[in-house]
């Protein structure tokens, strides 16, 4: 299934009842893309995908920590919905600094014992696929996997072709950074229940004059 197209030109006129976050973030923000409400419902799709896909197996779904949290949260209800079974685990990677892909990543703890096991990544957004290109032969290599493929809920439109391609995807994205639903700059705006593209203001924002 294609993922649901978010056009370059904006589609939510700009409504004050759409303003949902923490008062403390307001100006930092240029566009609203995605609401809460469209994201279950994509959500409640994919599960049924992977459900057709994973009937009567046991995959593991895997949390890549910390930005696809409320994400992998929805997905394992959307899937407990459909009675798929599955087993749960979480990985924590890093590769981006501010703003720019820093090119290499870092997993940060230990990598789960896979062996045998079908893996479902669950990503928040496939943007180079630089992440993913170097956790997939990890977790080959260390963690023995006998299958994978990436669920994520955001790809981004980007000129180069990315590095890995995700089997299941919720939103073709303009090539923006975006904040929200679990996505954050330098930590900020995870905590906001819409995906936003961040404004100048909320890319200069001091942490430290926030409360
Ligand atoms: P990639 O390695 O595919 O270039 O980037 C993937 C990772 O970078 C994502 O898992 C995410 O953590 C981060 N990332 C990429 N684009 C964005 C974005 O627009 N907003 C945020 N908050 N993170 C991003
Ligand atoms: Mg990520």
């Amino acid at each position: 299934m294609d993922p649901i197209i978010i056009p370059d030109e904006e589609t939510y006129p700009s409504d004050t009842a759409d303003r949902v976050y923490p008062p403390e973030y307001e100006g930092h923000f240029s566009r609203l893309l995605i609401k809460r409400e469209e994201i279950l419902s994509r959500t409640a799709s994919l599960a049924e995908l992977l459900h057709n896909d994973y009937r009567g197996k046991r995959p593991v779904i895997l949390c890549v920590l910390k930005g696809s949290t409320p994400f992998y949260i929805n997905l394992l209800e959307a899937l407990q919905d459909l009675t798929q079974g599955y087993y749960m685990e979480y990985i924590r990677v890093k590769s981006y600094d501010g703003l720019e892909t820093t090119g290499r990543i870092k997993v940060e703890g230990a990598v789960p014992n896979l062996e045998g096991k079908d893996v479902i990544i669950v990503e928040d957004i496939l943007d180079t696929g630089t992440t993913l290109s170097h956790l997939i032969p990890i977790l080959e290599e260390q963690s023995k996997a006998s299958s994978i493929e990436v669920c994520t809920l955001l790809t981004k439109r980007i000129s180069e072709p990315q590095k890995v391609k995700a089997k299941y995807v919720g939103f073709s994205i303009p090539s923006k950074f975006v904040i929200g639903y679990g996505l954050d700059y330098n930590e900020l705006y995870r905590d906001i229940r819409d995906v936003w593209i961040i404004s100048q203001k909320g890319i200069d924002c001091d942490p430290k004059s926030l409360p």
